[in-house]
C-alpha cells in the first residue's frame, strides 16, 4: 500500500509530465510562428537552430527535433494537425519524421496514435532497415570530439588513399591533413592573410555573385582587409547585442550604398551572412515590431 507522501508524489510527477507535454507542443506552435516571420534575423541569429541553442538555451539536439518536427508540419497538414492537438505526443512526431510522408501518412498516424512509443520505433526501423548514418559531431572532453558520419565506397577509397600517402593507418591524422589542406586552398581568410605580404598596388577586382556589375566589383586588396577585420564573419548586430558571427555563404555590404557615392573602402564595407544582408536591404518592408540597431 502507498504512504500518502509517495501517493502524493506521483500524483504531482502526473501533473507536471502533463505540463511537460503540452509546453512542448506550445513551443513547437511558436517556434514555427518565429520561423514563417524569420523572426529571429532581428535579433541578430541567422537560423532557427542558432536562435533555439543560444538564445532559448535549448540542447543541440531538442532544437533538431523541434525544428524536424515543424518542417514535417507544413509538409503534412494532417501531422501537424495531430501533433497539436496532443493526439500524437512529441516524441512519437520527433520519432517517425523519418518515414512519414504524404503518400502513407493515413497509416503512419494511425500507428503512433495507437502504439507506445518503442513499439513505434520498432515499427520505423523495420520500415527503414538502411535508415543512414545519423551525423553526429559530440564534445567527449575538453580537447576533442567525436565525429560519426556515414561514408560511401567512394570516399572510403579516398581515405584509404591519403593514409597511404601519409603513411599512417591512423583515421585522425589523415582527415586532419584533408582538412588543413581544404582551408589554405580555399577558405577566403587564409588567402587574405596570405594576400597581406603581396603589393597593395594590386587591384584586381573581386566579384560576389554574377549579377554584380564589374564596375561596382571591390578591389582585391580591400577586399582581403575586409575579410581580415570581420575574420570572415557575419557582423550583423541584433536587437539583444547578438552578433550573428555566420561564416558560410557571407557577402560585402555597403554602409552608404555604391550608387549613391559609397566608396569601395574597408570602412564603407561590412561582411553580413546571405540571409541578414536580405534583411538589411528589405526590413522597411517587413513587418516588424522591432527595429533593428545596426552595427558598423
Ligand atoms: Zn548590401
Ligand atoms: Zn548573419
Amino acid at each position: 500500500m502507498m504512504t500518502s507522501e509517495l501517493e502524493r508524489l506521483h500524483l504531482k510527477a502526473k501533473d507536471t509530465a502533463r505540463r511537460y507535454r503540452s509546453s512542448e507542443t506550445e513551443l513547437l506552435q511558436v517556434l514555427s510562428e518565429i520561423e514563417s516571420l524569420r523572426g529571429y534575423l532581428p535579433l541578430g541569429f541567422n537560423s532557427l537552430f542558432s536562435y533555439c541553442v543560444s538564445y532559448l538555451g535549448l540542447s543541440e539536439s531538442q532544437s533538431y527535433s523541434f525544428m524536424a518536427v515543424a518542417k514535417k508540419g507544413r509538409e503534412i497538414p494532417e501531422f501537424k494537425k495531430a501533433v497539436e492537438s496532443q493526439e500524437i505526443s512529441f516524441s512519437h512526431a520527433r520519432k517517425m519524421v523519418s518515414v512519414i510522408n504524404s503518400e502513407n501518412q493515413k497509416q503512419w498516424l494511425a500507428k503512433a496514435k495507437s502504439l507506445p512509443l518503442k513499439a513505434l520505433e520498432r515499427e520505423i526501423v523495420k520500415e527503414n532497415p538502411q535508415a543512414p548514418v545519423v551525423e553526429r559531431l559530440r564534445l567527449v572532453s575538453e580537447n576533442e570530439s567525436e565525429l560519426k558520419v556515414g561514408i560511401d565506397r567512394e570516399m572510403e577509397a579516398d581515405l584509404k588513399r591519403i593514409q597511404e600517402l601519409l603513411r599512417t593507418s591512423n583515421l585522425k591524422q589523415a582527415l586532419k591533413a584533408v582538412l588543413k589542406d581544404y582551408r589554405m586552398r580555399h577558405d577566403p581568410i587564409e588567402r587574405s592573410k596570405r594576400a597581406k605580404h603581396i603589393a597593395k598596388t594590386e587591384s584586381t577586382p573581386v566579384r560576389f555573385g554574377a549579377r554584380q556589375n564589374p564596375r561596382r566589383s571591390i578591389p582585391r586588396h580591400v577586399f582581403h582587409d575586409v575579410q581580415r577585420r570581420d575574420n570572415g564573419r557575419c557582423q550583423f548586430k541584433g536587437t539583444v547585442g547578438q552578433v550573428c558571427g555566420a561564416s558560410f555563404g557571407v557577402e560585402v555590404h555597403h554602409l552608404e550604398p555604391w550608387a549613391y557615392g559609397g566608396k569601395h573602402e574597408a570602412a564603407n564595407l561590412l561582411t553580413l551572412c546571405h540571409r541578414h544582408h536580405h534583411y538589411w536591404h528589405h526590413r522597411d518592408q517587413i513587418p516588424r515590431t522591432v527595429r533593428t540597431q545596426t552595427g558598423s
